[in-house]
């Protein structure tokens, strides 16, 4: 059976789904998109998703072809055609076709689609996971803009060293993860960076429920060397929930195990996905 999915103003099947080879978004890379999930069947921070997609939007000059109750409902009827479990939905918003290749002309291309939700293996949830690092800035970081070109070519090297993501950094401080954001943890201090990357609706509702439970947080740039000497690290996104990070290329953080913090902050986060 092939998976429905909304394509300018219909739903179709994914398989009819035909893309111009004029539209900006294939051709140059002029793209946003945001991916969304279901937590217990239900969209999960719907309006915090579409807050960000529409600030994307905006950094690009695209304009959203629907309401915010009028995705909703697209999502609503995906997640009851698919029929599946848990999905992710993804949206994406291009500069559509232009006919010089180059100018937008108003007439964006927006596709939702939706996929079965995964989560990585529980041995990283249990074990921990390694990441590597490597120098590179997301361009208009706080929008979540297409293009993953650095994420996609270091796939092969990310795989190879058996990490689980790959942690982007700028001349000694530490950015974001390529589809996640990082925290550390120093002397009970949870931290978090508030430059030069994307909000994810995981890092900002994990901020929320540390501080709703006493831990204390800061947001501010975090240097390399902090990471490096953290006494836990981990990463957060919508496909991840919350990931211990164990080893950082070739060097272990803190002790080598899951910190307790993180775990409390799991324990925590999975509590609110339960009861969600
Ligand atoms: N940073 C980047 C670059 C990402 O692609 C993602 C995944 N959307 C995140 C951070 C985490 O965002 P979220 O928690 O909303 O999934």
């Amino acid at each position: 059976m092939s998976t429905k999915c909304y394509f300018n103003g219909k739903f179709t099947d994914i398989d009819n789904v035909k893309i111009n080879p004029y539209d900006l978004g294939f051709l140059r890379g002029y793209a946003v998109f945001d991916v969304m999930r279901t937590v217990n069947g239900k969209v999960f921070l719907l309006k915090e998703h579409w807050d960000r997609f529409v600030n994307s939007a905006n950094q690009l000059n695209l304009k959203i072809p629907v309401s915010q109750d009028e995705f909703q409902g697209i999502v609503e009827k995906l997640i009851e055609d698919n029929g599946l479990n848990e999905i992710n939905i993804r949206t994406v918003l291009t500069g559509g076709v232009s006919n010089n290749a180059f100018t937008l002309e108003g007439n964006e291309t927006f596709l939702v689609t939706t996929e079965v939700f995964r989560l990585p293996h529980e041995d990283v949830f249990k074990n921990g996971a390694k990441v590597i690092t490597e120098e590179y800035k997301r361009f208009i970081p706080t929008a979540k803009i297409a293009s993953y070109i650095a994420a996609i070519r270091l796939q092969d090297e990310k795989n190879k060293s058996g990490s689980i993501e790959i942690v982007y950094t700028d001349k000694g401080k530490v950015l974001e993860a390529s589809t996640s954001n990082l925290f550390i943890i120093k002397d009970g201090k949870i931290i978090t960076t508030n430059k030069g990357v994307l909000f994810g609706t995981t890092r900002n509702l994990v901020v929320d429920l540390a501080k709703k439970n006493s831990f204390e947080v800061e947001e501010r740039q975090v240097k390399m060397d902090e990471m490096l000497n953290a006494d836990e690290v981990f990463l957060t996104a919508t496909n991840k929930n919350i990931i211990p990070v164990i080893k950082i290329d070739d060097r272990e953080v803190g002790n080598g195990g899951v910190g307790e913090i993180t775990k409390r902050l799991m324990e925590i986060f999975d509590e609110f996905l339960k009861n969600y």
